[in-house]
This record gives structure tokens, sequence and C-alpha cells, in this order.
């Protein structure tokens, strides 16, 4: 499989540190607020890649922080006067409410920045001795960016460039205005640790390396997130981890691109942060995913109510071939036909792979997802072998799978009393007892769901 590694700004071939064995982090929510479309982006990526890795039999070792304690969480938590912790485990369970909805597999691990204090500590302590990093008569500590040569080698800037840009705000002991801090002292009112510094709480860039490298090791294969995050954030964590270990840190920089809203920037200005729990009001989460996934990740997405209308009516054609293939007739007998459409669907199978090896080209994979469809359309029109119906199934299952798609099963869709009326009106028809099956069909129709008949059994749909 290639990647495109920011570091190196190119493609490369993507060999994992253990054979068989990916380790990834993605940075996570500040959790103040309910995630928006932007974020969520990353979020189905990375997971869809994730996804890919284990279909390909990787064991894969997903991370995913949660940043808990941040100036925009205690600013929520002074407003509605609750503890900060509050605040982040509010929005931890609403973050799980939201992802499970975009059908988000959960993380390995989620570490949280408030548990792991202690390895945020040691690592500014390290820095402090190695001399990269110093500590201010306040109790705040500072990465000496310039004690660092290699720094800007992730964003492609050099140390001058930004030179020019960087300014030492009001009441910061800074020695040069492109140091940034490690450790921020305590203020009255304000979540505080002890530290050899005295009470402070840590920086946002140090949680990501002290987190990774407390799960992952100081080395592991991938790191990613958002194309907003390469300057400061990662650049940051790039220095201050291989500056404290001396080894690299991350081997591969995946980056995503933005997202507009209505051929718009998301701006504070325009107030255009769409979160996701105000789209599942409009849309099923999974035409979103859908949409998420229609563009190569490092390209631009727009979102529009249009395109994700249009998402939803072409995720209802691959449930519909789905089911299709589901109830193909079976012919005992296997023709030339079915040997034809087997070879098809292996090349169906290696054209999916290419495009996903290529850089995580779901746009393409999509592409090849449809043709599949067409083909499968017509190939089930008539009785097939059931080794071809089989593969068939199998393409669509694995490909749905790793998309993301359509995995919600009928139990989640519909509620516990309509499928127990479906059971009750199933034993009723084998008991051939169609007066009790008929008023039972009345009282689903009353609620609401009408019930197919299909060859596989009978289904719920709703009215
Ligand atoms: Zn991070």
């Amino acid at each position: 499989m290639k990647l495109y590694n920011t570091m190196t700004r190119r493609k490369e071939e993507f060999v994992p540190l253990k054979p068989g064995e990916v380790s990834m982090y993605v940075c996570g929510p500040t959790v103040y607020n309910f995630f928006h479309i932007g974020n969520a982006r990353p979020f189905v990526v990375f997971d869809t890649l994730r996804r890919y890795f284990e279909s390909q039999g990787n064991k894969v070792t997903f991370v995913q922080n949660f940043t808990d304690v941040d100036d925009k969480i205690i600013r929520r938590a002074n407003e509605e006067h609750v503890p900060f912790s509050d605040v982040g485990a509010r929005f931890i369970e609403e973050y799980y409410r939201d992802a499970d909805a975009l059908s988000i597999e959960r993380a390995t691990v989620n570490p949280r920045a408030t548990e792991h204090i202690k390895e945020i500590v040691a690592l500014v302590a390290r820095l402090v001795d190695a001399g990269h990093a110093y500590a201010t008569p306040e109790g705040d500590v500072y990465f000496a960016v310039r004690s660092y040569p290699a720094y800007g080698k992730l964003s492609g800037q050099s140390v001058e460039s930004l030179e020019s840009g960087a300014r030492i705000d009001p009441g910061e002991q800074k020695r040069d205005p492109l140091d940034f801090a490690l450790w921020k002292a305590a203020k009255p009112g304000e979540p505080a640790w002890e530290s050899p510094w005295g009470m402070g709480r840590p920086g946002w860039h140090i949680e990501c390396s002290a987190m990774s490298m407390a799960v992952l090791g100081e080395t592991f294969d991938i790191h990613c997130g958002g194309q907003d995050l390469v300057f400061p954030h990662h650049e940051n964590e790039v220095a201050q981890s291989e500056a404290a270990t001396g080894k690299p840190f991350a081997r591969y920089w995946l980056h995503n691109g933005f997202i507009n809203i209505d051929n718009q920037k998301m701006s504070k200005s325009l107030n255009n942060f769409l979160l996701v729990r105000d789209i599942s009001k409009e849309f099923d989460l999974d035409a979103v995913r859908f949409f998420l996934l229609s563009a190569q990740y490092r390209n631009p997405v727009n979102f529009s109510r249009e395109l994700v209308e249009q998402a939803s009516a072409a995720l209802t054609r691959l449930k519909t071939t789905r089911e299709r293939i589901a109830r193909s007739p079976v012919s005992e007998t296997e023709t030339e036909a079915d040997a034809a459409f087997l070879a098809a669907v292996e090349q169906y199978a290696r054209s999916f792979n290419e495009a996903m090896d290529d850089d995580l080209n779901t746009a393409d994979a999509i592409g090849v997802l449809f043709d599949f469809c067409r083909a499968a359309n017509t190939f089930v029109s008539e009785p097939r072998s059931r080794s071809a119906i089989d593969a068939a199934a199998r393409f669509f299952d694995r490909a749905a799978h790793i998309f993301g798609i359509l995995q919600k099963t009928a139990e989640a869709e519909f509620p516990a009393e309509a499928l127990a009326l479906l059971e009750e009106r199933a034993k009723a028809r084998t008991e051939r007892n169609f007066a009790r099956a008929d008023e039972l069909r009345e009282k689903l129709r009353t609620l609401g769901y009408a019930i197919e008949d299909a060859k596989d059994g009978a289904k719920l749909k709703k009215l």
C-alpha cells in the first residue's frame, strides 16, 4: 500500500515496523462541545484506513486521545458552574454517541490527558534535563525551538520564515517568540497538578506526544489528523518527541483535506461549524459517512445538503443490490455465465484493493463497487450457482464493511416491539394460522411498518 507522507511530501510504500501489525495515533477531540463535520472527516477517514488494514489481516492498535483539560473546557465549566471534569465526562459520552452513529469503530485505547499527567510531567522533565526546554520563574515551561535544528521539517518551513510571524504575548516570559508552552503555571480557579515547576497543567502539544508514546512506544507507524494540525500542533509534537528520545517519532504522517460548507470555508466569522448532532436530525449518518468517503481523503470536500442527499440515494441503490443478491434464485448447476461472473468478481476485488492501496483512494474504490453492482444486478436476475452468489455477497460485504456503511443491523433500525411482532407473525404462518398472521401485519401497519416477504424470510420496511 502506498500512503502520502506529509513528512517526505511523497507517496511511499507503507511498511509497518512489525510485520502484520500497525500502530496508529489520531488526534482526538477537545471535549467541550459536540463535534462538527470538520472533526468528523478525520475520524471517518482514518477509521476506514484502520478497517482496510484489518481486512488485510493486520492487527491494528488504534489510539485516539481525548483532550479533557483545556481553556475551552475550563471556560464552559465556569459558565455552567460545574467542575471542569463534568464537562469532559459529558462530551466524551456525546462523542461516543455521534461516533457510534457514524459507525466509527471504538479505538483500541482512548487515553485522556488528565489520566497521563505523570507521563506528561516526565517528558517535560526529560526535555528540561536535556536542555531543550526551560522553566520560567512563574512556573511555565517552554520548549526551546532553536535547540532543535530540524524544527519545521514536517510543515516544510524554515525557522527564519516562522520567526517573522511569531509574537510574545504580554505575560509570557519566553526567551524566543518561537518557543511554545509545554507546561502552564496554575492560574486561580483552574485545575492544576503538582510538578517540579509548581502547580500547573499541560500544554496541548505535549499531551499527544506523551500519550502516543505511552501507548505505542517512542517510535510508531502512523500519526494522523486534519491538515489544520500540521502546524503548529504536529510540528511541535515531532520536535519535542524526537528531541526527548533521539529517535524518529511517527514514521508516516497522514493529513486529510479541508471540508467546506456550501462552498465556503468553515470559519468563526461565518459561524458555519455544522455539528454532526444537528446533521443527524436531518440525515442518516450512514449517508454522511458515505459522502465523506466520496472523495480521496487529501482532496477538499464540499458539504451541502444536496450532496448528502445524493449519497443517501446511492446508498439505497447499494442496499437494493445487496438484497437482490440475497434473494437471487439458486441454480443447482454451474454454467459458463457463473464461471465468467466469478472471474469478474475477482477482478473487481483486485481493482478495489488497487484503489485503496493508492493512498486510500476511496473515491475510486466506491466507483469499483458501483461497477460491480451494475454487473451483479443483471447477473442475479436469473437462477445462478451458489458459489457465484456467495462470491458476490462476500465482495459486497467486505467493501461495505471497510467503508463502514450499511453496517447497522435490523435490530438497530427497528424497535424491539416491531421485531417481536414480525417474529410472532412468522410463527403464526408456519402454524398456518393465517388469520393471526394478517392481524399481526395490520398491527405492524398501525405502528408504521410494512412487511416484505422474501425468499430469506420476511423483513420490515418503514411505511
Ligand atoms: Zn494531537
